[in-house]
């Protein structure tokens, strides 16, 4: 059973919002993280997590391995922080559909969370697929992250929303974003206007996770030139591959002309299989190619994904002991490890 021992948190009032009072927002999140949400999980590290298999077949005995043969470290878990911010901005970024960029902004931002982090999530999809998996319904709102872009009097925080979950604030979408990219085109600086926007939030929380678009338009653009890194979720299917060498292209041309600082922190597997042998060797290729940016963590394929979606939970919160809230959390503790999040 779920149950969330955080205070509930309440932020002032904003202006004109058609949301309950419990989800409007404040650049200062109040509470801190209980150190345990849920009863019964684990929050230490898991001994390896590879798409939900316990080892791997060329592991040695009693020693684990990851999908490609490397070593699995144990994530620590990281220890709480006494201060917070200046935040570090990560796009979660595909040009493909449907490979898990939301999902993974959604459960990471929310693993993190419960790790004491304070995290904004920044819906930059017009699907609005981040505001509705944590449960803020895209047609309440009256001002969104579409707002933000255009209207220079609309700052972050007259926008940003809690959620439901402790240290997790939200930044929504809507399908008015969709008219922000042609808007845009005519503005000096048009790749910067998020940066520019996200700027006053920084020194509020440790993450700000940007569910990117699935194209590589102005708006992606904007995303990656706000950010410091980029996560890639790959699906499992050599098709998948493909667009990776593209991506790559577009994030090395921000890199070079627009955002010196950008780095892929790192390519996530999604929706691994672990009975298939293809999945496997999807992994294999991303490795040959790109090394260790190459994550360890591996989301494994499972139905618990949609239906948290259509319970409008994080897994971490919807099914806190589902081996897919553990691979997140272990995602979490990985990043933290590599210093993509402090
Ligand atoms: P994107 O944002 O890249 O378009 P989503 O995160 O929305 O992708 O995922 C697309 C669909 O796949 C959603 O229905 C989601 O619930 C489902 N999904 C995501 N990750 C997994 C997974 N690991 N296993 C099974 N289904 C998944
Ligand atoms: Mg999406």
């Amino acid at each position: 059973m779920i149950t969330p021992q955080g205070a509930k948190h309440s932020g002032p009032a904003r202006r004109g919002l058609a949301l309950p009072e419990s989800h409007r927002g404040s650049l200062a999140p109040v509470s801190a993280a209980p150190e345990l949400p849920y009863e019964g999980v684990s929050y230490e590290e898991e001994p390896v997590n590879t798409g939900y298999l316990k080892a791997v077949p060329e592991a040695a005995p009693g020693q684990t391995t990851d999908v490609v043969g490397r070593p699995m470290p144990v994530f620590k878990k990281p220890p709480l922080l006494d201060s917070h911010g200046p935040a570090r901005v990560i796009a979660v970024c595909n040009q493909k559909g449907g490979v898990g960029k939301t999902t993974s902004t959604i459960n990471l931002g929310a693993a993190l969370a419960e790790y004491g982090r304070k995290v904004l999530l920044v819906d930059f999809d017009p699907q609005g697929g981040a505001s509705v998996g944590v449960g803020i319904s895209p047609y309440d709102l009256d001002l969104s992250v579409y707002n933000l872009l255009v209207d220079r009097n609309v700052n972050i925080g007259q926008v940003v929303l809690k959620t439901d979950i402790p240290n997790l604030d939200l930044v929504p979408a809507n399908i008015d974003l969709s008219a922000a990219e042609v808007q845009l085109v005519g503005e000096v600086a048009r790749e910067s206007i998020l940066t520019r926007a996200l700027r006053p939030a920084l020194s509020d929380y440790d993450v700000i996770l940007i569910d990117c678009q699935p194209s590589l338009g102005l708006l992606t653009v904007n995303a990656l030139t706000a950010a410091q890194g980029v996560i890639i979720p790959l699906e499992c299917e050599f098709l998948a591959l493909r667009g990776v060498a593209l991506l790559k292209d577009t994030i090395d041309k921000v890199e070079e002309r627009l955002n010196p600082d950008l780095q892929i922190d790192g390519i996530l597997p999604t929706m691994f299989d672990s009975r298939t042998l293809h999945s496997r060797e999807v992994v294999n290729r991303v490795y040959e190619a790109f090394g260790d940016t190459l994550l360890q963590t591996v989301i494994g394929r499972t139905v618990k994904f949609p239906d948290a979606t259509v319970a409008a939970k994080p897994i971490t919160a919807f099914a806190p002991n589902h081996p897919g809230a553990t691979a997140y959390r272990q995602l979490a503790r990985e990043l933290v490890s590599r210093g993509a999040v402090r």
